[in-house]
Order: C-alpha cells, then sequence, then structure tokens
C-alpha cells in the first residue's frame, strides 16, 4: 500500500462531546501523544518514503497547543505539509485568534480545517468564522467540515456531509432513524481496507485504518514496518470485511446481530464491539468503543 497521509490523534481529549462523535473524545478522554512520541513517528513517517502530509487533530488538538505547535515544526522541518483540524474553542475574536495561528503558520502550517455544523457547536457560534477571518489575514488556506445532523429529517437541502455511524453516534443518533436489513451490508463503502491512502496513529500506539480497527502498533512495531507489511487479506479483521463487508464479519464469527442497520459502518461496529475480546490487539483502544 502506498501510504500518503498520516494523521496523528495528538490526544482523545476534547471540550465538546458531540453526539456523532466516531472518537468518543470528550474532557476526561485518556491519551495524549508526548513530544517524543511525534519526533519518532516523523521519523519513522520519513523513511516510508510516500508520505506527504502530516495531519494533527484528536480529540481537539488545541488543547496541546505547545505541543501540536513543535509537532508542526518538526514535521515542516522533514519536509512534511502539514494540516490541523479543530472545532475553534479558541477563536474567541479574530485578534485572538491571530495569536493562535501566527505562530503556527510561522512554524509551517499550509492547511486548517474547522468543523462549523451544528453537531458541533450551539446556534450562533461565531468562533469558526473568526477562525476563517484571522487564518484568511495569515494567508492560510482553511476548509469547513460540515457535517449534517441525520435528526433534522425536515431540510430538503443537503449541506454537508453525512454522520459516520461508528463510535458514539452508534449510541446517541441511529435511534429512529430509517434501517436496511443486515444481508444487504456486504460492502465496506467507506475506507480503502486494502489499499488505504492514510492512516490514523493514536496515543496508545495504534495504527488504524478505520476507527478502532488496528493494523498494528507503533510502540510495539515501527511504523515503516507496520506499514511495510500490512496484508488485508491476512488481517483478522479486515479480510472478512473485504470479502463480504460487515455481512462476512460476522458470518465469519458467528456474531450475533440486529435484523436492520442504519449503514454498513453501523452494522461493521457493533459487530467489531462483539468481537473485542477475540480480538484485542486489532479492535481497540477501549477510547474508540466508548469504554
Ligand atoms: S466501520 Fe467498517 S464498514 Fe465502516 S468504514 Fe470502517 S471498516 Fe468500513
Amino acid at each position: 500500500m502506498e501510504i500518503k497521509g498520516i494523521h496523528l490523534l495528538l490526544t482523545y481529549q476534547c471540550n465538546f462531546r458531540c453526539d456523532h462523535c466516531f472518537v468518543w473524545g470528550c474532557p476526561e478522554a485518556k491519551g495524549v501523544m508526548t513530544i517524543s512520541d511525534i519526533v519518532e513517528i516523523l521519523g519513522e513517517a520519513s523513511q516510508i518514503g510516500s508520505i506527504a502530509k502530516v495531519f494533527f487533530e484528536g480529540g481537539e488538538p488545541f488543547l496541546y497547543y505547545p505541543v501540536m505547535l513543535r509537532g508542526i515544526r518538526e514535521a515542516r522541518g522533514m519536509g512534511f505539509d502539514v494540516g490541523v483540524v479543530t472545532n475553534a474553542y479558541w477563536a474567541t475574536s479574530r485578534e485572538d485568534a491571530l495569536e493562535w495561528l501566527g505562530p503556527m503558520v510561522d512554524a509551517g502550517l499550509s492547511d486548517l480545517s474547522i468543523s462549523d455544523d451544528l453537531l458541533h457547536s450551539a446556534q450562533g457560534n461565531e468562533k469558526p468564522a473568526s477562525a476563517r477571518e484571522a487564518a484568511a489575514e495569515l494567508s492560510l488556506p482553511t476548509g469547513s467540515i460540515v457535517t449534517e445532523d441525520p435528526r433534522e429529517q425536515d431540510s430538503d437541502e443537503k449541506k454537508g456531509g453525512s454522520v459516520m455511524f461508528r463510535g458514539r453516534a452508534v449510541e446517541k443518533l441511529t435511534e429512529g432513524m430509517p434501517k436496511e436489513p443486515w444481508t444487504v451490508f456486504t460492502e465496506c463503502k467507506r475506507e480503502k481496507l486494502e489499499n488505504p491512502s492514510r492512516v490514523h496513529l493514536d496515543p496508545m500506539g495504534f495504527v488504524h485504518i478505520c476507527q478502532g480497527l488496528a493494523i498494528g502498533n507503533y510502540r510495539e512495531r515501527p511504523l515503516s514496518e507496520i506499514i511495510g507489511e500490512y496484508d488485508a487479506r491476512s488481517h483478522p479483521i479486515c479480510s472478512p470485511i473485504l470479502k463480504g463487508g460487515p455481512v462476512g464479519l460476522v458470518e465469519s464469527y458467528g456474531v450475533p446481530h440486529a435484523e436492520d442497520y442504519v449503514d454498513e459502518c453501523h452494522m461493521c461496529y457493533c459487530a467489531r464491539l462483539a468481537l473485542r475480546e477475540r480480538f484485542p490487539e486489532y479492535l481497540a483502544p477501549d477510547q474508540m468503543y466508548g469504554s
């Protein structure tokens, strides 16, 4: 596989507790990367050769601002393009946002993605706009991550992406949603499990090909080795999903299942939850499963 980007979950902590969060981010979440973790990961990423872009995200990475800043500087110094994903809680005003973003731009940040929707914040929250204004003043390109609330059924106009029914979204947002019979979910449509272009790395060391679906742990084996040796067809969870989607997964291991699900990720997440004890090194960590 040719990995083009790595996404560092700098922390699982977040100042928000969004219903649709697929990493169960919240203020009490455990797990933060250290500077030496980041430096080691970046060194390995350099060795892999194909990686061009490094993202810092979470949780909310601005909660560990100095560590993120150092990470941006280190990554840029190694020649990577660097992006950050944030909910913009820190952008109290345009002027204040300039103070946060200025040093990040100086360190080499070249992309700021801002979560900007009603699932992330109460109506009338001006912070994403303040962050964008400040970024524009610094010539820092921004993107908005807009996720539609699936409970808002009355709006015909589609304004953003759809919720991924994994993580907390399964607990909070599936009730009352239209569902389809479990037998139709024979394909994973959202992740390229066989040849992914990016992976997520978390503070516990797990390398995720989909949130909570690990292909190794960089605290136990070098990242370059994990990426170099990954073979989806011999991975105990990816292999059945590749052959038959979430249906393939439940049939391979005789997992009890419901009669219907909102989408393939909903079914997959529930099956993985049931399989965690059997495959603890692949279906981890607890943070990704809300435990
Ligand atoms: S939750 Fe399962 S079906 Fe959905 S993207 Fe991840 S691996 Fe694919």
